[in-house]
Order: C-alpha cells, then sequence, then structure tokens
C-alpha cells in the first residue's frame, strides 16, 4: 500500500537541522495498522526532526480525538488525545539493543515516521476508557445499555448454578 509514503523521510536529501512534518491521524490511518481498538480518529500528528549526522531526534506531538467503545456501557465514546513521544534513531551498524536508541543500518537510505506516529497515537490512549461523569457527579454512561448487557449475560448462560445467585440478587 503506497498511501503512507508521505512519512517516508529519505536521509540523504535532508541536511543537518529542524525538519518538521504534518500528518493527519484518521481512519485510514487505523486501517492501514488494523488498529481496531478505536473505531475512529480525527488528530493531528505534528513531527519535528532534527538531525545531526546520523542521529535523528524525533518529537512526535499528537493530538485531537478519538472514537472508541466505551469499557463499561459498549457506547461510542469520544475521547481526547494530547501526547508527546519522543525517540532517537542513529545510524550506525552497532548495538542492536539500546532502551534509549533505536539503531538502523548504517546504509539506510529512509527513515518511515509512521510507525512512530502510531506508537505514539497507541500511547496516548488512556488505559480505561468510559464515559465521564457529569457536574452532578452521574455517570454519563448508557444505563440502558449496561441493564440489557447484564440480561444478555445471564440469559445466555442458563445451566451455571453461578448465575442463579446472581439473578436472584438482580430481581
Ligand atoms: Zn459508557
Amino acid at each position: 500500500m503506497n498511501t503512507l509514503n508521505e512519512y517516508i523521510v529519505y536521509v540523504k536529501g535532508i541536511k543537518d537541522g529542524l525538519h518538521q512534518f504534518d500528518y493527519d491521524v484518521n481512519k485510514d490511518f487505523l486501517d492501514f495498522f488494523e488498529y481496531h481498538d478505536l473505531l475512529d480518529a480525527h488528530a493531528h500528528a505534528h513531527v519535528n526532526v532534527f538531525k545531526n549526522n546520523r542521529i535523528f531526534d524525533i518529537e512526535i506531538h499528537i493530538s485531537g480525538n478519538v472514537l472508541s467503545e466505551c469499557d463499561r456501557c459498549t457506547d461510542e465514546l469520544t475521547l481526547p488525545i494530547n501526547f508527546i513521544y519522543h525517540l532517537v534513531i542513529k545510524l550506525e551498524d552497532g548495538p542492536t539493543e539500546d532502551d534509549d536508541i533505536i539503531y538502523m543500518p548504517e546504509s539506510s537510505t529512509e527513515i518511515n515516521l509512521a510507525p512512530y506516529v502510531y506508537e505514539a497515537l497507541v500511547f496516548s490512549i488512556p488505559m480505561r476508557k468510559v464515559h465521564a461523569d457529569d457536574e452532578h457527579g452521574n455517570s454519563l454512561c448508557n444505563e440502558d445499555m449496561i441493564r440489557r448487557l447484564k440480561e444478555y449475560m445471564i440469559q445466555d448462560t442458563p445451566n451455571d448454578p453461578r448465575w442463579d445467585v446472581l439473578k436472584g440478587l438482580l430481581n
């Protein structure tokens, strides 16, 4: 697929110093990486690449909104994201293991920023995705949906005596 060509930085073609790139992170981007945890994304990635000889110091600022399923009620949930991801790539046939630096072969002709923008997106998503509370402290979750989910769980396991106990509690 060629849709992510714009993410490729040609190593030989750029001078030392700061280079800036901007990308839309949208549904096409999610589909490319088969990222099914999100339903949609309306986000923007601003990438600063500071090149110093063979070292590429990269800062990715991702911000915007993503659409996901609520972990609690499964209704759609819009989450604001705002995250800065920093990495250093060094073109050197050196060690391959290093916590702080990503080594790529010295003969590399290009760096593809797409996987790093993807990582920034993944890290920007909160672990727990649930609807917030309103100003009165009431959950904005779809309570009707939660009730139906509970009913479905109970109907789906008719022969398990543990559910009978739970059924008794809920009735
Ligand atoms: Zn919810």
